[in-house]
């Protein structure tokens, strides 16, 4: 383990030629936006780049600027100089991109999750940032690249998104410093976020129905849940990207201090979605001992077990850390 310096990085990239860059799988915006704002500037080096993600571009995040360029594990294994992991908080979070990868150099790792146990031969971890692409914001400034308006429109998406729009903690100066400079590289503000939050696929509202119809309220109104299973899925004719975001819902309740979405995925396993409005309930660390991670207000896990028993458990967990705020 190592603690790298942006120069560092920028050194190592500078020597490479054959370069790829991932991101964790179910993307996210600062995953897919961080990726493609790191091609594109290594791309514009002359660098030979592959942009991957284990599940591709999901169909809410193709207006990114490059999005054609992300290619999925199916590519023809290739040796890389360096592989680049970005936004990954552990390294079985790329999915099966390393094992199809011939030869992998050296890996670098760019990440703002505080359980990231920097897993690079060179990590930058910066659990300050509230998102990769912050970092990388303060990456390209600190060696002085000037930002295409198509860098600055994956960086700034990356931001947005993980922040909720600025708005969420770790929202700090930094991030107002970075969008300014991403708005004035050229970032078309509105026609962004009318891509990235006004254009919903009618079926998000139909599984978000769905979601207030079925939400639960335990522990005394503190804790806020919602199970999705395969049958509803099914029903609804909805798409994984489509859940990104529900939650919210639940944890903007007055009252609720924990809002957790179960999903039941196909091989006897749940996702788990778990927010927090209080630090003092840490779900990073509850979802640490399901063999998750995160960040403090937010973080997920994959367990096994059904529906109904894994709600149980981890609702259990939640509610008796609520409880034991002092
Ligand atoms: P999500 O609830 O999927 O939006 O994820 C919230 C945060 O938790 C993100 O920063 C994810 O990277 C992290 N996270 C989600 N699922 C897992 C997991 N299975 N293991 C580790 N971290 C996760
Ligand atoms: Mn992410
Ligand atoms: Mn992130």
């Amino acid at each position: 383990m190592s603690r790298a310096t942006f120069a560092e990085i920028a050194a190592a990239l500078e020597s490479a030629q054959e370069i790829l860059v991932a991101s964790h799988l179910r993307p996210d915006g600062d995953a897919l936006g961080s990726t493609l704002a790191f091609t594109l500037w290594l791309r514009s080096l002359g660098k030979r780049v592959t942009a991957w993600n284990q599940d591709g571009v999901t169909r809410n995040f193709r207006y990114l600027p490059g999005h054609e360029l992300i290619t999925t594990p199916e590519s023809t294994p290739r040796a890389f100089d360096v592989v680049v992991a970005l936004d990954t908080s552990v390294k079985n979070r790329l999915g099966t991109v390393l094992e199809s990868v011939a030869a992998a150099g050296l890996l670098i790792n760019i990440d703002h999750h505080v359980s990231n146990e920097a897993f690079g031969d060179l990590s930058y971890i910066d659990p300050s940032a509230p998102a990769t692409g912050q970092i990388l914001c303060e990456f390209f400034q600190d060696r002085g690249v000037a930002l295409t308006p198509e860098i600055a429109t994956n960086l700034f998406a990356a931001v947005s998104t993980d922040t909720g729009s600025f708005q969420y903690s770790g929202t700090n100066a930094r991030t107002f410093d970075a969008a300014s400079r991403l708005v004035a590289a050229g970032v078309n503000v509105a026609e962004l976020s009318g891509a990235m939050y006004e254009s919903q696929p009618r079926r998000r509202l139909d599984l978000l129905r769905h979601a207030l119809n079925e939400a639960k309220f335990s522990c005394d109104g503190h804790l806020a849940s919602f199970s999705l299973s395969l049958a509803t899925v099914e029903q609804l004719g909805v798409h994984p990207e489509d859940n990104e975001g529900i939650i919210d819902h639940l944890r903007s309740v007055e009252g609720v201090v924990s809002a957790v979405f179960f999903e039941e995925l196909p091989e006897g396993r749940v996702r788990v979605s778990a927010r927090s409005k209080d630090p003092r309930v840490d779900v990073c660390e509850i979802c640490g001992q399901f063999g998750g991670g995160g960040h403090p207000l937010a973080a997920g896990a994959r367990i096994k077990g059904s529906l109904a028993e894994v709600e149980e458990k981890f609702l259990g967990a939640v509610c008796h850390e609520i409880r034991n705020r002092n």
